[in-house]
């Protein structure tokens, strides 16, 4: 058999891929000719334009669906009224950091269902449509946090560790029907909002942009180098090519060496 990553008439659904990693992900995927999906919690012109954006470049279907993902109906039906799903990157997610003694509660329910039970939704909705197509991809982005901990991290580390478990499920349920299930754990990734961050870093360390990105931001990351979009995107291309079709129930690390300290 041919390896192929030629994605050409499959359909991509990419949730939170109006920034950052997620749009990376849906640039790299309509870039091997998968029609895109792309969603979020807001309705702005710009949300749209991207879409357009992505479908004259790379000449695919794109469009656009407001759903928000800490809801679960929205989640099922964001999947509905995308028709069809041959590609489900489940890649919504926000952080918030604090002790567990003062973690505000809220912010524990917003980010355990946004960061994990989305996925379950989503991956819910999604089976019948890959079942029924005989293919399927399921790419849950979960994070270094997958596999290890820091502190002041709970909601977020939990919620990652769980996004795991809920992949090797899906995996076992889908062996054998040509659905596979896996996770993608970054490490440090260079996105707007990391970008965003440096210059205050600075100020408080008191340090210049080299040094603040090597000893502070990436002081875990043995590569001292961020992660990029492209490169998460790559990934995701590589999981759903002929290459990958034994892969299935386990976690693929980009994290420079993070995880393996
Ligand atoms: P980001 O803030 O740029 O992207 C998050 C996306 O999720 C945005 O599109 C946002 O609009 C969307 N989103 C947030 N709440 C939502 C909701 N309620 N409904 C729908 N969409 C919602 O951040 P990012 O760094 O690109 O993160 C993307 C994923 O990658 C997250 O799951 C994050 O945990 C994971 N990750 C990021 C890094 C990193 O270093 N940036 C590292 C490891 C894992």
């Amino acid at each position: 058999m041919a390896i192929t990553t030629d994605l050409s008439g499959k359909t991509a659904v990419i949730t939170g891929s109006n920034s950052g990693i997620g749009l990376g992900i849906a640039r790299e995927l309509a870039k091997a000719g998968a029609h895109v999906v792309l969603n979020s919690f807001t309705d702005r012109k710009e949300d749209h334009a991207l879409a357009a954006e992505i479908a004259s470049v790379c000449g695919v279907k794109a469009r656009y669906i407001k759903a928000d993902m800490s809801k679960g109906d929205d989640c099922r039906a964001l999947i509905e009224e995308a028709g069809a799903c041959d590609i489900l990157v489940n890649n919504a997610g926000i952080q918030h950091v604090a002790g567990i003694d003062k973690f505000p509660v809220d912010k524990w329910d917003a980010i355990i269902a946004i960061n994990l039970s989305s996925a379950f939704h989503t991956t819910a909705a999604a089976l019948p449509l890959m079942r029924d197509a005989g293919w399927g991809r399921v790419i849950n982005i979960a994070s270094a946090h997958g596999l290890t901990a820091s502190p002041y991290k709970s909601a977020y580390v939990a919620a990652k560790h769980g996004i795991v478990g809920l992949t090797k499920v899906t995996a076992l349920e889908c062996a054998g029907q040509q659905i596979t299930a896996n996770a993608i754990c970054p490490g440090y990734v260079l996105t707007p909002l990391v970008e965003a961050q440096i210059p205050d870093q600075m100020k408080t360390h008191d340090m210049d942009r080299d040094t603040v990105v090597r000893e502070v931001m990436l002081a875990r990351q043995p590569s001292k180098e961020f992660a990029t979009v492209e490169q998460l995107g790559g990934t995701a291309v590589f999981l759903c090519s002929d290459a990958a079709a034994q892969i299935t129930g386990t976690t693929i690390s980009v994290d420079g060496g993070w995880t393996a300290l």
